[in-house]
C-alpha cells in the first residue's frame, strides 16, 4: 500500500530517529525530506506546505514532557499533522440504527470503483447484523446493473435494477421493492460517466434531490493525481459529500492525489479498498493508517505513552496549585525538573520562581539533594506519600534506613515540601487576588 511514499517517509524518519539530537538543522532536514516524499506521492502543494509549518513551528516551541525527548516530540508531531491531514483519529463509519432505513448513496468517476465497493459494503454491513439491499442506477454503461447483481447475489442481498426506465422511476420503484423485502440499509450504486463533466455533475444534483440520501460515500482510486481534488470539489457543489472511500490502495498508486482531496473537503475517510475481492475492504482509522505508513508498530505507543505523560503532569501540576499537592506530585515534579536541564535555569522557568528557594546552594549541591529527596519519597508507603501529616519519627526513622539516608535529610525534604505547598498555595491566592482586583 502506497509503497513508494511509505518508503520516502521511512528514509526521512529513520535519520530522525537514528540521530544522536534533535537540533534545528535536522528538524529542517526531516521536514524537507517529508514535503518532498508529499509532493512526490501527488499530495498537494498548499496542503505540504501548511503540514510542513505547522511541524516546523511546533517542533520549535513545544517541550518535551517528563521522561520524553525533543525527537519523541517531533515524531510525534508529524504523526499527528498526518492524522490531522486525513480527518482525525475517530474512525468515521456510518452506523445507523439498524431498526430505521438509511440510504448510502455512493458516487464518484467512472471507474473509481464504486460498483465494487457497493457489493463490499453489502457484505460488510450484512455481517454487521444490517438488513441491506442493493440498487443500481447507472442506466449509461452497459452491463452495469449486471455487474451489481451478481454482486448482489454472492452476498445473498436484494437487489433491484431497471436500466430502461429513467433513473428516478427505478429509484422508486427500488425502493419499494427492497422496503417490502425488509431492507433497513439500502446502498444506491450510481453512474459516472456522462456525455460531459458538467452533465454528469447536474445529474448527481438531481439524483441527490430525489434520493435524499442519508450519507454519501465519494469513491475516489488511490491512482487518481491532482486533479482527484478538483473532481471532489466538483461533486461537493452538487452533492454534500458524507465521506470518502478510497480504492485500489492495495495496488502501486501513489495515493497523494486522493489524500489531498480527502484534506480538501474536509470529510472524513470511511473505508478504504484493498483489492478486487468483496472482502477486500476495510475500516478507515486515520492513525492506525499513519502509523503503517510511517512504519512505526513502536509509533502509536510512543504517542499513547507521552499522552498519558502529558496529561499525568498536567494533573500533578493541577493538584499542586490548588494546594492538594501529595509527595508523589512533588516526586513526579522533581523528576521533571531533573530531566529539564541544570537546576539554575530550570528555577528560573518555575511560575514559583524563587519561591521555592533551595536556599543559597551551589547547582551541585542542590541537584544532589533533589536525587535524594527522589530517594526517599520512593521509600515511603503509598498512604505517607499522600498524606506526609503522619510521618513520626519512627516512621522517618524507617524511611532513612530504606532510602540510605539520615533522619535529618527526611525532614529536610518534608520541609521542602511544606514549603513548596505553601508557595503553591500563595501563588493561588494572589493570582485570585490579582483577578479581583482586576488584573
Ligand atoms: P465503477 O465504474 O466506479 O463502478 O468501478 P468498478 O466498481 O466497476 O471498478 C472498476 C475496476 O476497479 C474493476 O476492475 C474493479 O475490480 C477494480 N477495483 C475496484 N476497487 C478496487 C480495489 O480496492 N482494489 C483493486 N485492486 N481493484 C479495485
Ligand atoms: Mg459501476
Amino acid at each position: 500500500m502506497l509503497d513508494s511514499l511509505k518508503g520516502s517517509l521511512q528514509a526521512a524518519l529513520d535519520k530522525l530517529r537514528g540521530a544522536a539530537a534533535v537540533n534545528d538543522k535536522l528538524i529542517d532536514e526531516t521536514v524537507k525530506q517529508i514535503e518532498k516524499a508529499l509532493l512526490l506521492a501527488d499530495v498537494s502543494l498548499p496542503l505540504v506546505a501548511s503540514l510542513s509549518s505547522q511541524i516546523r513551528e511546533k517542533a520549535k516551541t513545544e517541550e518535551a514532557p517528563p521522561g520524553y525527548t525533543k525527537k519523541d516530540v517531533v515524531l510525534k508531531l508529524i504523526y499527528d499533522e498526518l492524522v490531522n491531514l486525513l480527518g482525525g483519529s475517530s474512525p468515521r463509519i456510518p452506523k445507523p440504527d439498524k431498526n430505521q432505513e438509511h440510504k448510502v448513496m455512493l458516487i464518484g468517476i467512472e471507474g473509481s470503483g464504486k460498483t465494487t465497493t457497493a457489493g463490499k459494503l453489502a457484505l460488510y454491513y450484512k455481517k454487521a447484523g444490517y438488513s441491506v439491499g442493493l440498487i443500481s442506477l447507472d442506466n449509461y454503461r452497459l452491463g452495469a446493473a449486471e455487474q451489481l447483481r451478481q454482486l448482489a447475489d454472492k452476498v445473498g442481498v436484494p437487489f433491484y435494477a431497471d436500466p430502461s426506465s429513467p433513473t428516478r422511476k427505478a429509484f422508486e420503484e427500488g425502493l419499494k421493492q427492497l422496503r417490502e423485502r425488509g431492507a433497513k440499509l439500502i446502498i444506491i450504486d450510481t453512474a459516472g460517466r456522462h456525455k460531459d463533466e458538467e452533465g454528469l455533475m447536474q445529474e448527481m444534483g438531481e439524483l441527490n434531490n430525489f434520493i435524499h440520501p442519508d450519507h454519501v460515500m465519494l469513491v475516489i482510486d488511490a491512482n487518481l493525481g491532482q486533479s482527484a481534488s478538483s473532481q471532489a470539489a466538483a461533486f461537493s457543489s452538487k452533492v454534500k459529500v458524507g465521506s470518502v472511500v478510497i480504492t485500489k490502495l492495495d495496488g502501486s498508486g501513489k495515493g497523494g492525489g486522493a489524500l489531498s482531496a480527502v484534506a480538501y473537503l474536509k470529510v472524513p475517510v470511511s473505508f478504504i479498498g484493498v483489492g478486487e475481492g468483496l472482502d477486500d475492504i476495510e475500516e478507515f482509522d486515520a492513525s492506525s493508517f499513519v502509523s503503517r505508513l510511517l512504519g512505526m508498530g513502536d509509533l502509536r505507543s510512543l504517542i499513547m505513552a507521552m499522552q498519558a505523560a502529558e496529561k499525568e503532569q498536567e494533573e500533578s501540576l493541577e493538584r499542586m496549585a490548588s494546594g492538594r499537592m501529595t509527595l508523589d506530585d512533588m516526586l513526579s515534579q522533581i523528576r521533571a525538573f531533573r530531566k529539564m536541564g541544570p537546576l539554575s535555569s530550570v528555577l528560573e522557568k518555575l511560575p514559583i520562581g524563587g519561591g521555592l528557594k533551595i536556599d543559597q546552594l551551589t547547582e551541585e549541591q542542590g541537584e544532589e539533594r533533589m536525587k535524594k529527596w527522589e530517594v526517599i519519597i520512593q521509600s515511603m508507603n503509598k498512604k505517607e506519600r499522600s498524606d506526609p501529616s503522619i510521618l513520626d519519627s519512627s516512621r522517618i526513622r524507617r524511611i532513612a534506613k530504606g532510602s540510605g539516608t539520615r533522619p535529618e535529610d527526611v525532614k529536610d525534604m518534608i520541609r521542602q515540601y511544606e514549603l513548596l505547598k505553601k508557595t503553591m498555595k500563595n501563588v493561588r491566592r494572589n493570582k485570585r487576588l490579582a483577578n479581583l482586583l482586576g488584573g
